[in-house]
Formats: structure tokens, sequence, C-alpha cells
């Protein structure tokens, strides 16, 4: 099973967080994780951005964020 990159754990991470991600999925999310301190900080950011405000803030991000987010969000709508 290969590593998923960074650019599809930012994809994934809204559907992580709401439970939606599949079984397969979230343990290569999980695995990733693991191996990296970047997404990790990220995951942890969105967590506790969406604790507090209940939806993500996108203004809040780095352009690149906000680019793969709007995309994610794009494609959950359809
Ligand atoms: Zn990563």
């Amino acid at each position: 099973m290969a590593d998923l990159p960074c650019r599809q754990v930012v994809e994934v991470i809204t559907s992580y967080l709401e439970g939606s991600l599949g079984w397969r999925e979230r343990r290569r999310f999980e695995k990733h994780l693991r191996g990296c301190d970047a997404c990790s900080r990220y995951l942890e950011q969105m967590r506790a951005t969406l604790d507090v405000l209940g939806t993500v803030p996108v203004d809040t991000l780095s352009p690149e964020a906000q680019s793969t987010l709007l995309e994610a969000f794009r494609d959950l709508r359809h």
C-alpha cells in the first residue's frame, strides 16, 4: 500500500474530521500522520478550529491550502 502524499492528506482532512473517511483511507491517513510532523500539526490546527468555530475559516489558510481545500469542498458538494 503506497503512502499518501501530503497534498492528498490535506484533501481528505475534512472528511477525516467529519468521520466520513473509509477505514482503508483512514488507516493510510493515520499512518502518514505518524511519520509527518507537518500534517500532524495541520490536523491539530484544523481540529482545534473546527471545535471552536464548527467550520473551517478558509480565509485564514495559506493560498495553497485554501485552493486545495476549496477543491475538496467542491467535490463534497457534488
Ligand atoms: Zn504529510
